[in-house]
């Protein structure tokens, strides 16, 4: 469904993603671990036309996506959960899921689909009227993803949705991931929480200082000695 190939990308003369190349297929839930600086928030703006690759392509459902608008890649069927949430803080919540169905113009379908993100997120529903910046981060992230719900996605690309939750949060998150799958979201997610992602996951790949260097089966990466060590506190 997505797929980049040999993707290179520059901050000016620094070259942060180096041949990189992975996949996602229908239906899955594929993770990207990586530490600080790895290179995975790039790895997210190179899909949604953020930055630009200088070399290699990005592929959505057939369809190469790297010389796209981030508008257009978001109204083809493919959406965003930017790390930090990055809601819009000073509008409402209702306002937040508005914007996020921006890419569509029909107030019937707009309407059915705040049910149905509401039934998914009700606490989400329950603050409709509630400025979104005075949320708890943990509710700022379900209204993230529900504003991200918005545009129908196909697939959904979710950058640490796990950062500065407690555990409690955070396994609400990965649940609601799992459900998100089952509606028939397919999730690409970039994670620092490695045993979570991996729990979560069917494949995940692992990249280092911008190079892919092992993909897998998440069974298999959880009991492989690097991914052990150097994600999972030599668990
Ligand atoms: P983290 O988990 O800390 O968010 P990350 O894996 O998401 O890290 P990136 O944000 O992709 O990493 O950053 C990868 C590298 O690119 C880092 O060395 C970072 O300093 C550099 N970088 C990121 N954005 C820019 C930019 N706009 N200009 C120059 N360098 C950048």
């Amino acid at each position: 469904m997505l797929s980049l190939v040999n993707v290179n990308t520059y901050y000016g003369p620094s070259h942060v993603l180096q041949d990189v190349s992975l996949s996602v297929e229908k239906g899955e839930i594929v993770c990207l671990l990586g530490a600080n600086a790895a290179g995975k928030t790039t790895t997210m703006k190179t899909i949604f036309g953020l930055v630009r690759p200088r070399s290699g392509s990005v592929v959505f459902e057939d369809r190469p996506i790297e010389r796209r608008l981030p508008g257009d890649i978001v109204g083809g069927g493919l959406a965003l959960v930017p790390e930090g949430r990055r809601i819009f803080p000073r509008m409402t919540v209702l306002e937040n899921l508005e914007l996020g169905a921006y890419t569509r113009n029909n107030r019937a379908e707009f309407k059915e689909d705040l049910d149905h993100v509401c039934q998914i997120f009700p606490r989400v529903r329950e603050r409709l009227k509630q400025v979104a910046g005075t949320m708890s981060g943990g509710e700022q992230q379900m209204l993230a993803m529900a504003r991200a719900l918005m545009s129908r996605p196909r697939m959904m690309c979710m950058d640490e949705p796990s950062m500065g939750l407690s555990p409690i949060l955070v396994e609400t998150v990965f649940s609601t991931i799992q459900r998100i799958r089952k509606e028939g979201v397919t999730i690409f997610l970039v994670e620092q929480n490695a045993s979570m992602a991996l729990a979560l996951a069917d494949r995940g790949y692992v990249l280092q200082t911008g190079k892919i260097v092992l993909s897998d089966t998440a069974s298999n990466l959880l009991t492989n000695d690097l991914v052990r060590q150097a994600y999972l506190g030599g668990a």
